[in-house]
């Protein structure tokens, strides 16, 4: 598959060949033992087909599983630039083929292009983080307790790894999983989301070019139940990096509890933006608006409370009005659009009824939230973005995890109040706050129950900075940035006598 540069998304996916894509087993494309497989069909688009994948079974998992832990005995042993410098070519060709990965992206999940784009350059950004972090693995040397006795640490990688991922972000997520499991020596399976599965082919095949070897990636597509439970399951998977669910996270940390395997969970999120005090409600509205919708709100981080102390309120609420206007619903491939439909209608339907059930508990729609159908609308899962005001802490829609394009407003009393509110959930993923006080922004930083702060910023994180949640929305070392050593490596004490 090539891409003429000039060549649009539409064209492009017209023309691309219909194909029935393997898994990715020992460097090899192979056909699941099940012999069945399933169709994936443009997001916006429900009647273009853009391609055939493996429904997957155990058996194929168990090839897979055993092709990674035979490339396990090499790939810990090649030196750690060696794998770096092959990560570096990664990024290198994740920039080069952006079109068409991002063509693919959008056209799977729904996301504008702008987006898809922003995605695969975050995912060369990560890939090159983790290119460097293979160099410098470190450990430490300590003096013994007689004279002619010292120690040190060093750092093992810990085996096969299972990565699972969700479907918002099916190019970052992977990589996020792929690249620090090849920098530290770990070798891989993963599965997708039986969703998004399209980019993955594309992702093994890059995998390939950069030059990582046949067995240490390996693809198996498939359903929760029939891949992804025998793949935590399965004995010689020494780590499981799993992105989704906060209901699905417990269970696989329980399974893999059962025979200490490791875990490193990011779920899910109910991310506040708390507003207190500011010079322009323009600036934090634009910021609140681009974290809360970006991917239609399909984001684990996305912000879905804005917390507003009572005398900005109606202030704060205009201005998020002002800018919720500005956003332009389209498929992926609309020039101007700036939200993309929901992953699907059932889906679409889930979020349809959070804002139902918003109503009948009180709250009020002063904004958009309705599902769109005219013309070409109607062959995706589109709605307005929506925001809900008159919200109070009890109910569900300021409790629960929507995954959508629904923000609420809660108005609280004074600073203390905002505080207690933005904790008064079972997430603790990402959390922004608005202020011109040193003091106040301090001390939500420091009392906040989130893993990530944002002070004066919405919820967007660094490509090289830690990246997690406490409480319900993650477990285990957090991934991105130097933290990822803790789960991908265990430490060995070596003692020398001389
Ligand atoms: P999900 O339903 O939890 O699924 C996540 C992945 O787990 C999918 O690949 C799914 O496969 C697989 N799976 C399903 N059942 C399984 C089982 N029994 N054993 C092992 N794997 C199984 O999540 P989703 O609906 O795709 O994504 C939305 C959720 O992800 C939200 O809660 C969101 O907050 C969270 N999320 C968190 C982060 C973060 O970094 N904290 C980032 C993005 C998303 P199928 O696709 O076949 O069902
Ligand atoms: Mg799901």
């Amino acid at each position: 598959m090539t891409v003429a540069a000039t060549s649009s998304m539409v064209d492009w996916l017209r023309e691309s060949e219909k194909k029935e894509y393997g898994n990715f087993i020992n460097g090899e494309w192979v056909k699941s033992s099940s012999g069945k497989t399933f169709p994936i069909y443009n997001s916006a688009k429900n009647n273009q087909l853009l391609g055939m994948f493996q429904d997957s079974v155990e058996n194929d998992v168990n090839q897979a599983v055993e092709a990674a832990n035979e490339a396990f005995k090499s790939w810990s042993k090649l030196p750690g630039p060696d794998r770096g410098a092959i990560l570096f070519r990664l990024a290198d060709l994740l920039e080069k083929n952006v079109e068409e990965l991002a063509y693919m992206l959008s056209a799977e999940q729904g996301k504008t292009l702008a987006e898809s784009k922003g995605e695969v350059y975050r995912a060369a950004k990560e890939a090159r983080f983790c290119g460097g972090e293979a160099f410098r693995i470190e450990g430490s040397t300590l003096p013994g307790e007689r004279s002619n006795v010292w120690s040190s640490t060093i750092r093992k990688p810990i085996g096969v790894i299972a990565a699972i991922a969700p479907w918002n972000f099916p190019v970052v997520t992977p990589v996020r999983k792929i690249a620090p499991a090849l920098a530290y020596g770990c070798t891989v399976v993963y599965k997708p989301a039986s969703v998004t599965p399209w980019t993955s082919v594309k992702l093994m095949e890059l995998l390939a070019e950069a030059g990582v070897p046949n067995g240490v990636v390996n693809l198996v597509v498939g359903s929760g139940s029939k891949v992804g439970d025998p793949l935590v399951n399965h004995p010689l998977v020494k780590g499981i990096s799993f992105t989704g669910s906060s209901n699905l996270g417990l269970e696989i940390n329980q399974k893999a509890a059962g025979r200490l395997a490791k875990t490193q969970l990011e779920l899910g999120g109910k991310n506040p933006a708390v507003v207190l005090d500011y010079t322009d409600p323009a600036a934090v509205a634009k910021q609140i608006v681009s974290a809360a919708f970006a991917a239609s709100g399909q984001r684990c981080t996305s912000i879905s409370r804005v917390i507003v102390v009572k005398e900005k309120r109606e202030e704060i609420t205009e201005a998020l009005l002002q800018e919720m206007m500005k956003i332009k619903v389209g498929s992926a491939w609309e020039s101007g659009a700036t939200m993309g439909p929901l992953i699907n209608k059932r889906h679409l339907d889930s979020v349809q009824e959070y804002i139902k059930v918003g109503l009948e508990e009180g709250a009020r729609l002063r904004f958009g939230g309705e599902v769109l159908t005219e013309g070409e609308f109607s062959e995706g899962a589109f709605m307005k973005p929506a925001l809900l005001d008159l919200v109070t802490p009890e109910m569900r829609v300021a409790k629960e995890e929507i995954f959508g394009p629904v923000l609420c407003v809660i108005e609280v009393e004074n600073k203390t109040e905002a505080l207690e509110v933005a904790n008064n959930v079972e997430y603790g993923l990402a959390a922004s706050i608005f202020t011109d006080k040193v003091s106040s922004a301090y001390q939500f930083a420091e009392d906040v129950e989130a893993g990530m702060v944002h002070i004066n910023h919405g919820t967007a994180s660094a490509a090289h900075a830690p990246f997690g949640g406490v409480k319900q929305s993650g477990a285990g070392a957090f991934s991105i940035g130097s933290s990822n050593v803790e789960f991908f490596t265990d430490l060995k004490v070596i003692y020398f006598e001389y």
